[in-house]
């Protein structure tokens, strides 16, 4: 393992099994760079890599949305697992009837729902096997947001891209989209 600073972060790189070189900012250090790099390649070549362009604005992005997110106050870990454990729950009580409502409205099926600790986005569709999952997070929010997600991931199904398509769906089924939306952005 190698860690130096570079700008104003941490740069962690460590030698792994991997194929490719991975990046990774965890939203609890969000100026430490983790990077895993294939163990044949040198940690001179890794800090290279740190200079391209199109990392750095990776970087750059990724950085100013993890400062958007909310972060609770350190050390307050037992706080955090048990408001974590709140929002899991609220989630596992609304979602069930949730997603059935939706996939009967909107005509779809989809495959699973996970509940995954990801503070990166509030919900992801995975196209090729159906499978929808929704951050812990959300259970934050109020009833209405949690049922947007839940209807935008779903109506990917229909409509894979956030395109006038896609929008038009929104519209008609759950017109209350753009002020969740709002909402999600405003407190995350
Ligand atoms: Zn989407």
């Amino acid at each position: 393992m190698k860690e130096y600073t570079w700008h104003d972060c941490t740069v962690r790189i460590v030698k792994k099994k991997v194929k490719n070189v991975n990046f990774r900012i965890r939203p609890e250090e969000p100026h430490v760079i983790c990077l895993s790099i294939p163990r044949s390649m040198t940690y001179e070549t890794a800090e290279k890599l740190l200079e391209q362009p199109r990392i750095l604005r990776w970087i750059e992005n990724y950085q100013q949305k993890i400062s958007s997110l909310p972060v609770l106050p350190q050390g307050k870990k037992e706080e955090k697992l048990q408001h974590v454990a709140y929002c899991r729950k609220r989630l596992e009580q609304l979602l069930p009837a949730l997603f059935q409502k939706w996939e009967q409205v909107l005509g779809v099926t989809c495959n699973k729902v996970s509940i995954r600790n990801t503070r990166s986005q509030w919900g992801s569709c995975s196209l090729r096997t159906k499978n929808i999952s929704i951050s812990v997070w959300l259970g934050n929010f109020s009833d209405e947001c949690i049922e947007y997600v839940v209807v935008h991931e779903l109506a990917h199904l229909l409509e894979a891209g956030h395109n006038e398509r896609f929008y038009k769906i929104l519209d008609q089924h759950y017109p209350l989209w753009r002020s969740c939306r709002e909402e999600l952005k405003k407190r995350s």
